[in-house]
């Protein structure tokens, strides 16, 4: 049994999971239990108590379609097993002798590979994105427009009375949501839990999540920036023109005001709702207004719901770093960010990248096919512990490990707050670290071109 473990799947980084590993080595007992120091040596989890369906599928069942040796694509056009020198050599040479390289992915991998891909990324004038660029991107924008009312998730299981989902559906994206920090939880000072709150859910579609709210705004599709604006005309004191807006009566949105100015502490969590439709980073900015607007009568805070546990890990890194979170061009030897020009979506329909290096992401089943069409033209390395879509455009793959089950490392949940990741089995012996592997081909680029390695 491997306690305290913690989840590697959405932005909640869950962090009370128990593995029962079986086939290890198990290194002692405590209050009856069998435990172990933190790792065993080899060993497959077996179950996996307090995860979701979603968690408990990635560490348990996840394990047919595994990457388990590296693999260089032949001139028949198959990927054949080679041994890691070779594949980490030409993969350095590939890396080392592009123009305009992109390292694309990292949000499901821990901090410290990152810091290896920042390297290697300045070192080659790389472009670093992250999957925020197709998700939580215009939050990221919006951001820097209006401010960021962010709090911890802790505070909203402690203080708030007052839940409002909006453009997510949690239920399904991130099950444990509203069990473990928003909805159901006993506070410090909601101790009757779910009984404390008013759960809120605005989304066109009665969702799973909108069936465990008290209510239920299902404002028209791409109707998010209106309906903003016009509760923001509400708490200000206008009189509204219209009496249907984006599909809900007035008088429906005059009372969701008058409700959200009586909360004691309320939290807004937006998804990808906001993020993709129509008016994109504008329809975060105006709801970050409505939080700034809503604290001039209560305490009110937002938290995006990021997607990967990791994703929101990258963007601060980045900003940490490099003073930008994602999308940052290393090409004239100093950080550029410029949404729309240094994003890979934007590069690659422009056709600009001849490498791109993917780490624990699937653009190939995840970006527009535009993209994927120049992906098919270029060099493709992969490091992932999956076969998946993009290992189909891969020419070189490199097997990592599993971050939270098989490596150690830190990352960080969608509220900001960090977390470390333990190991809790061996990876297989084929496969190497994602720290390890990138941290490999930045020695073996600095070695081609011709810098001495830093110890
Ligand atoms: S809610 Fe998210 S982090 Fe928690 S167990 Fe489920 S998938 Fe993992």
């Amino acid at each position: 049994i491997v306690e305290n473990c913690t989840c590697a799947f959405c932005g909640c980084n869950c962090d009370d999971l128990v593995y029962l590993v079986k086939g290890g080595e198990v290194k002692g007992e405590l209050d009856g239990k069998l435990v172990t120091s933190g790792y065993v040596d080899g060993g497959h989890v077996v179950a996996c108590r307090h995860a979701c369906r979603l968690g408990a599928s990635k560490v348990m069942e996840d394990m047919d379609q595994r990457l388990l040796v590296p693999m260089i694509r032949n001139d028949d056009g198959a990927l054949v097993e080679v041994d890691w020198d070779t594949a980490l050599d030409k993969a350095a040479e590939l890396i080392a002798g592009a123009v305009r390289p992109v390292f694309y992915g990292w949000s499901e991998t821990s901090i410290e590979t990152m810091h290896y891909g920042l390297e290697l990324g300045e070192l080659v004038g790389a472009v670093l994105d992250n999957q925020a660029t197709i998700c939580h991107g215009p939050s990221l924008q919006a951001v820097q427009n209006a401010g960021y009312p962010v709090n911890t998730l802790g505070e909203v299981k402690n203080r708030a009375d007052m839940i409002v989902y909006t453009g997510n559906n949690a239920m399904n994206s991130h099950p444990r949501h509203m069990a473990r920090y928003a909805a159901f939880p006993r506070g410090y000072f909601r101790q009757r839990g779910r009984f404390d709150r008013t759960i809120v859910t605005m989304d066109p579609r009665y969702t799973d999540t909108a069936k465990m709210s008290d209510i239920w705004v299902g404002f028209e599709q791409n109707g998010d920036y209106e309906f903003y604006n016009a509760m923001r005309a509400v708490l200000r004191g206008k009189k509204l023109e219209k009496d249907v807006i984006s599909g809900i009566p007035k008088e429906d949105i005059e009372e969701l005001v008058e409700a959200m100015k009586g909360a004691q502490y309320g939290s807004l969590f937006f998804g990808l709702g906001l993020t993709h439709t129509l008016s994109k980073q504008r329809n975060i900015d105006i709801a970050i207004n409505l939080i700034q607007d809503l604290n001039k009568y209560s305490k009110w805070n937002l938290i995006p719901m990021r997607g990967h546990f990791n994703v929101n890990g990258f963007n601060i890194f980045m900003a940490f770093e490099q003073g930008f979170p994602y999308g940052v061009d290393f090409a004239r030897g100093y950080p550029r960010y410029m949404n729309g020009e240094t994003n890979t979506i934007d590069l690659l329909t422009r056709e600009e990248p001849d490498v791109f290096m993917v780490i624990a992401a699937d653009p190939g089943a995840h970006f527009p096919s535009g993209a994927n069409r120049h992906l098919s033209n270029i060099p493709v390395i992969q490091i992932d512990i999956h076969w998946g879509p993009s290992t189909e455009l891969a020419d070189i793959v490199l097997p990592g490990s599993f971050i939270g089950v098989e490596a150690a490392g830190t990352s960080y949940r969608m509220d900001g707050v960090p977390l470390y990741m333990k190991k809790a089995i061996s990876r297989p012996e084929t496969c190497r670290d994602d720290e390890w592997i990138v941290n490999e081909l930045l020695k073996r680029v600095q070695k081609i071109k011709g810098i001495e390695p830093k110890v």
